[in-house]
């Protein structure tokens, strides 16, 4: 064993420094600053190098972490980025916003006693330190195969098909609705947990390598699947989940009163640099407002401190549950409460209140109750609890569902769940129409960057093999002997 490891016992965890809260609370820029070399080293030398890797196991991309922490430790960085990279489309991003606590570092087997190797901090070290060194180098296909796929949608799904395939020499065209590449990573996912220059740089790399992008090209607007079937080999589906779930509430349609993604949207789109007309007369900016957020997911968590950030006057985050049982990361929410977000635990909505505008949630206090079938404890109303919680904005972030894409894609053969999801085979990522396959939250429902990254990765490889034998077919079918046997 290298003396590079299994340093736990010596050394504690420490992350990466995080900027001062009321600091970080006034701009939007990432909130943790980098490893200074000898910091990752030492930090990545607390591993120990386990025979059987939990925190392997449980990460989506089965990213070979141990190799790559010893890799650091032994300050062979080079070669820790190629091990990283190799399983890995995006390492710098999921390393700053993978949920940790509950994927690889959650399952490091030193967690218990002597808290986890700090693998994300590791990750996001390696990958933007090989950036700087110039050790990421645009993609160049041994050999180009004359075969083009269609992949609708440059999120995190669709990018990493779209590489893993030019990487084997396909022709790829990525077609996507925005005017930006990156969809969430762009425009829901805010700044201060994922800087957009990030995500930019990926963006030209992957068009450095020969990766055709048609932005501001909506399927169903600007084309049909039909069309795109007729024009490629293969098509992909990776377009996402972005209609907003909501709860009819007495008083809905009182102003001020908007949707999570509404919200987020304009405010990376400012950040962005764009006109956003309104944003920019004060109607979804925060500013001297007192906010409530409604919802307990990372996507409400987003949207308390991107509120804290524009400057409101309070900001509070109702939660139907408590603490203990929020779907969002623990890490999210701590820094939400560092940044002096109010959370109003175990309170659900009954109506939104005001004339013209919302002024107030009439809210009822709830109590967990008996598990259901998920082992959830289900919340009950507690009698006579009702009360005003004070807002002049309120923001809803109850979670996204599909579009109904059979419609919007004139295609009424595709296949879809009872949940409106694409219907996939699992072993080959593809939907019932031939050579029409599908990748991330379409498939899954709401989900991670790191999900849909390697739900990418396996339409890919599943996509080479049925190009490989739609090229043989067509040989034999052209083959005069192969005809005529
Ligand atoms: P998307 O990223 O949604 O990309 C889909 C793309 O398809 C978009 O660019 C869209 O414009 C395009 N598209 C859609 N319809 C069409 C059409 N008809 N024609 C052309 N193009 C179309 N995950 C994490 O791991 N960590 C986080 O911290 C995190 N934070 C999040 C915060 C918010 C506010 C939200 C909403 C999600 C967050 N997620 C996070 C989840 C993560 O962003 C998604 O799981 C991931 O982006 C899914 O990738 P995707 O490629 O499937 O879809
Ligand atoms: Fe952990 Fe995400 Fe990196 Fe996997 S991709 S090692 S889950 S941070
Ligand atoms: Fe290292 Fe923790 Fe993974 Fe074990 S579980 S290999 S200690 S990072």
């Amino acid at each position: 064993m290298s003396p590079r490891a299994l340093r736990f016992i010596e050394i504690e965890q420490e992350m990466p420094g995080k900027r001062d809260a009321s600091q970080r609370a006034r701009d939007f820029d990432e909130i943790y600053s980098e490893y200074a070399e000898a910091k990752a080293v030492e930090q990545a030398s607390r591993c120990s190098q386990c025979g059987v890797p939990f925190c392997q196991i449980h990460c989506p991309l089965s990213n070979n972490i141990p190799d790559w922490l010893l890799m650091t430790a032994e300050g062979r960085l080079e070669e820790a980025y190629e091990i990283s990279s190799a399983t890995n489309n995006m390492p710098e991003i999921c390393g700053r916003i993978c949920p940790q606590d509950r994927l690889c570092e959650g399952n490091c087997v030193i967690e218990k006693g002597f808290e986890a190797v700090t693998i994300g901090s590791v990750e996001k070290y390696i990958t933007d330190t090989a950036w700087d060194k110039g050790w990421v180098k645009p993609l160049t296909p041994a050999a180009e195969r004359g075969q083009s796929v269609g992949i609708i949608g440059a999120g995190p799904g669709g990018l990493a098909t779209a590489e893993e395939l030019r990487r084997k020499g396909y022709e790829v065209h990525v077609y996507d609705r925005y005017d930006r590449v990156g969809g969430l990573l762009v425009y829901g996912i805010p700044n201060f947990k994922l800087e957009k220059h990030i995500v930019e740089r990926r963006a030209k790399l992957l068009e450095q390598g020969g990766i055709v992008f048609h932005k501001g090209f909506e399927v169903g607007r600007d084309g049909t699947l039909a069309e795109l079937r007729a024009r490629h080999d293969a098509v992909v589906l990776a377009t996402g989940v972005y209609k907003d779930r909501d709860i009819p509430l007495p008083g809905g349609g009182l102003k001020n009163i908007f949707q999570a993604m509404t919200f987020l949207t304009a405010s990376n789109r400012t950040g962005l640099g764009d006109a956003v007309p309104d944003f920019d007369s004060g109607i979804l900016d925060a500013k001297g407002k007192s906010v409530v957020v409604i919802g307990g997911g990372d996507t409400a968590m987003d949207c308390v401190r991107t509120a804290v950030r524009q400057g409101a006057r309070s900001v509070k985050c109702l939660y139907r549950r408590d603490r203990r049982n929020m779907p969002g990361s623990m890490r999210e929410v701590t820094h939400a409460e560092e940044e002096g977000v109010e959370f109003v635990w175990l309170t659900a909505p009954e109506a939104f209140l005001g004339d013209e505008a919302v002024r107030a949630v009439r809210s009822v206090k709830i109590r967990l109750g008996a598990p259901d079938a998920t082992g959830r404890q289900t919340p009950e109303v507690v009698p006579d609890s009702s009360h005003e919680v004070q807002a002049d904005m309120v923001i809803k972030a109850f979670g996204f569902d599909p579009e109904d894409l059979p419609a919007l894609f004139d295609e009424p053969e595709l296949g879809v769940t009872r949940w409106g999801t694409l219907h996939i085979d699992y072993r080959t990522m593809m939907t019932n129409l031939d050579g029409v396959f599908a990748a991330g939250d379409i498939v899954r429902g709401a989900a991670l960057v790191v999900w849909a990254i390697r739900d990418g990765r396996d339409a890919a490889v599943s996509m080479h093999r049925y190009l490989q034998a739609k090229l043989s077919g067509e040989k034999e079918d052209t083959d005069p002997i192969a005809i005529a046997s």
